[in-house]
């Protein structure tokens, strides 16, 4: 049963027109009026699992302001639900969830239970150093203060729709891409999960139905990094959600199918000054009508891609999707429209060049945590800024036809073909080690190499049944 009465504007009063937040009054008032019973404190781990405790509404006011302990053994947590043989915490020690009530949403799709997104608090009340969520704000306020920009970003997810079968998923059709027919199999599904993102203030910019069997693809507003962030975990949350009411299972699993297309998750993003009113990645005079603002931050996104994508494609499964001529791009270029690149430079729309001109990752996935994902683009970028690094010539063909010289001579490499080289390079990246902070990049890199010991030797079946199921 979808829950009803939210027609007030639960989460941000006024959604895209400059928010006012929820406080804890609102948050109180709104579980009161709608009968709630449980109010979920999430958060997503190192392997982008969203993960929670909720607490019962008569708890709730308190709560709110001391937060709900969780074992710091979570942040060691492996995809196969074991500490990872390297991490640092084990059986000792407590953090608080600690909610922020800006994040409120009642869920439609769970009746009588509603969510907020936490940060991780340690006891004497200061940011714990493994907080994902803390670690974009960092960035945020890095790109502020050190670069004067501001960033909106949106994650753009593809995802499959599958029947279990006991041990195994049967994707939903053998749809075509952008077919009417893919789009009729999954209409009331689709229907249904618009609605319950319409009431978290989610608002639906475009879908279809994906190439591969049972793919959709659904993209959503631009928001602040914090809240696009917030708002992919929403979304992944209630696809899945949404989907078991209908007896489906909604998977964002990189590569569901070895042979089909692979589920991306392409970040959109683009600059803007501190007012948020000039978008700084535009220039009327470029060819592609891109600033040397944004060329910079290409140049540092594409340096440091060999590490990032153990941020933004971080699971064993993200390698499988990352093959050249499947469009989730597999070197270190960008170009104008260019799917098989990394960075595509998307075309404005028309007539609103000036607002619409912006950049799109196409090496990211929806296994990634994207408050660590986006945290990571943005101190590649801001090190592009610095260092006024160039990114080199637009790449205007797919990089798969060149030959192995010409990709060398003009600087493009393949991208690392398993998360452990990825993770390998991130290691050495002190750019991004130093961003992420000693603890959270020490955890981070110890939970994906118990990751791919865990993987390494299982073969592709077992990979893709821990995969689908868990993102
Ligand atoms: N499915 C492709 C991927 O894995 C993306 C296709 C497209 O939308 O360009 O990223
Ligand atoms: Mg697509």
């Amino acid at each position: 049963m979808r829950v009803t009465g939210c027609e007030v504007s639960l989460r941000c009063k006024n959604y895209g027109k400059g928010c006012t937040a929820m406080n804890k009054d609102d948050v109180l008032r709104a579980v009161r009026e709608n009968d709630v019973q449980l109010v979920r404190f999430l958060y997503c781990d190192n392997v982008g699992v969203i993960r929670g405790k909720a607490t019962h509404v008569h708890a709730l006011a308190s709560r709110m302001d001391s937060g709900i302990g969780l074992t710091v053994a979570m942040q060691s947590f492996a995809t196969l639900e074991h500490i990872a043989p390297q991490g640092s915490f084990g059986p000792v020690g407590e953090i608080r969830l600690v909610p922020d009530p800006d994040t409120f949403v009642l869920l439609p799709y769970v009746p009588r239970c509603a969510a907020m997104l936490t940060d991780m608090v340690k006891l004497d009340r200061q940011p714990w150093e493994a907080c994902p969520r803390s670690f974009l704000k960092r960035m945020v306020e890095r790109a502020r203060t050190e670069a004067g920009l501001t960033l909106q970003a949106a994650f753009e997810n593809e995802f499959t729709l599958a029947i279990q079968n006991e041990e195994s998923f049967q994707p939903l059709d053998k749809s075509l891409c952008f077919s009417s027919i893919g789009m009729d199999e999954a209409a009331d599904y689709i229907s249904d999960l618009i609605d319950a993102l319409a009431q978290q203030n989610i608002q639906v910019e475009q879908y279809y139905a994906e190439l591969g069997p049972g793919q959709q693809e659904m993209s959503i507003s631009h928001a602040d990094p914090l809240r696009a962030a917030d708002n992919q975990l929403i979304f992944r949350d209630t696809a899945r959600g949404v989907a078991k009411r209908h007896g489906l299972i909604a998977s964002f699993a990189p590569k569901p199918f070895p042979m089909q297309a692979g589920n991306g998750c392409h970040i959109h993003f683009s600059a803007w000054d501190t007012a948020g009113e000039k978008n700084l990645f535009y220039d009327p005079h470029d060819p592609y009508l891109l600033s040397e603002t944004a060329y910079h931050f290409i140049g540092g996104i594409l340096t440091h891609l060999p590490a990032l994508l153990a941020l933004t494609t971080p699971s064993v499964n993200s390698y499988r999707r990352l093959q050249p001529r499947f469009w989730s791009s597999a070197f270190t270029c960008y170009g104008p429209d260019n799917r098989e690149a990394a960075v595509r430079i998307v075309s404005g729309v028309w007539g609103q060049e000036p607002t619409s001109i912006h950049l799109e990752l196409k090496s990211s996935d929806a296994s990634q945590n994207p408050y660590i994902g986006l945290g990571g683009l943005i101190a590649a970028g801001l090190d592009g800024l610095a260092k006024r690094i160039h990114p080199g010539e637009p790449m205007l063909v797919d990089p798969a036809t060149l030959s192995e010289a010409e990709r060398v001579q003009r600087g493009v490499k393949r991208f690392p073909t398993t998360l452990e080289e990825a993770v390998d390079n991130l290691e050495r990246d002190e750019v991004l080690c130093e961003a992420m902070g000693e603890v959270l990049a020490r955890e981070y890199i110890a939970v994906k190499r118990a990751d791919w010991a865990d993987f390494e030797e299982q073969g592709e079946a077992f990979e893709i049944e821990h995969h689908f199921y868990r993102y």
